[in-house]
């Protein structure tokens, strides 16, 4: 760290000592929140979990958007012009990160959260990307805590003033997180060992297959390469006649055509959508972090489980 800035409050020097009393205790007004932007939905609603109304954040790729192959637009650069700190997850998941840099210049911090968590990185598994690290950490929920910790020391660092209040709703976050990894654990082990069997679109599931125990791969391995060529489609389809999973996946980000064409071919089960690149609508199933997360697991117990996993929680789409 060391590199952020703080901000300095140009608008108190403007207030009369008076006016400032009198706001004090009130809410921070629009002028005087921290402006935050996030490169995808996930991380906006991680930066939110720790800032609360303390921090403004908006997210440059929206719901449902590809956040790999993102192309900034117009609305996009207004926001960047705005931002006292940028969040992105690194690690090549925004193939547009330069376009980002150029915009802001120096004046703006640039957080590569998932870099910064020091979380053992797991390979890309297949494609042209094959053994580089793949981005898709915070599909585990004990990295996402070091995310809220990158998080937390940013904010810190850029509103003093907000150190105390970041602590608290980032050790609330960690706790709540802790909570999900457990219960994630129990429910996803009521599934068969051999059927825990992970196929998807893109193969984003490294980090979730290694904390959960199923065996992943996908038809291709990231989505910033070509997406469901000939060859990609016969080695999946090679792939599920060997390992006869009780379902395959599809994505909320991606068309189900390739997954279900490898279906038809291979007469095994859909199921979907899984949420990976992006949250879903704010009031829906997987509007944030949490409730995604616990979405997936009962999408995946609702595939593959004998019927008998849904005592562990709820009834998939209940969250
Ligand atoms: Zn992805």
């Amino acid at each position: 760290m060391g590199m952020v800035k703080q901000r300095r409050l140009l608008w108190a020097a403007k207030l009369s000592l008076p006016l400032l009393i009198m706001l004090a205790p009130l809410t921070l007004g629009a002028e005087q929140r921290i402006k935050a932007v996030a490169s995808f939905t996930i991380l906006a609603d991680l930066v939110t979990a720790v800032g609360g109304d303390r921090v403004e954040v908006v997210s440059l790729a929206p719901v449902g958007a590809e956040v790999h192959e993102w192309e900034l637009r117009p609305r996009n650069f207004r926001d960047l012009e705005r931002a006292e700190v940028f969040f992105y997850n690194g690690y090549g998941l925004e193939q547009w990160i330069r376009q980002v840099r150029a915009t802001v210049g120096g004046d703006v911090d640039l957080i590569a959260v998932a870099e910064k968590s020091g979380y053992p990185t797991k390979p890309i598994r297949i494609g042209e990307l094959e053994g580089e690290p793949d981005p898709h950490m915070w599909m585990d929920p004990r990295a996402v805590e070091r995310y809220i910790e990158v998080i937390y020391q940013t904010l810190a660092e850029l509103d003093p003033d907000g150190e105390e209040l970041y602590r608290d709703r980032a050790d609330e976050y960690q706790a709540e997180l802790k909570e999900l990894y457990a219960d994630l654990e129990e429910k996803l082990a009521t599934i068969e060992e051999e059927r825990r069997i992970l196929i998807t679109s893109e193969a984003a599931f490294p980090y979730f297959a290694h904390a959960y125990d199923f065996r992943h791969d996908g038809i291709w391995g990231s989505n910033a390469e070509e997406e469901g060529s000939p060859r990609q489609m016969m080695r999946v389809v090679d792939l599920v006649n060997e390992w006869r999973p009780g379902a395959i996946f599809w994505e909320s980000t991606i068309s189900d055509r390739y997954v279900r064409s490898v279906a038809s071919d291979t007469g095994v089960a859909v199921a979907g959508p899984l949420y990976v690149d992006s949250l879903g609508e704010p009031d829906g199933v997987a509007g944030h972090y949490l409730s995604m997360m616990r979405h997936n697991a009962n999408v995946i117990v609702a595939a593959l489980g004998d019927g008998e996993g849904g005592d562990v929680g709820d009834e998939v789409g209940d969250d």
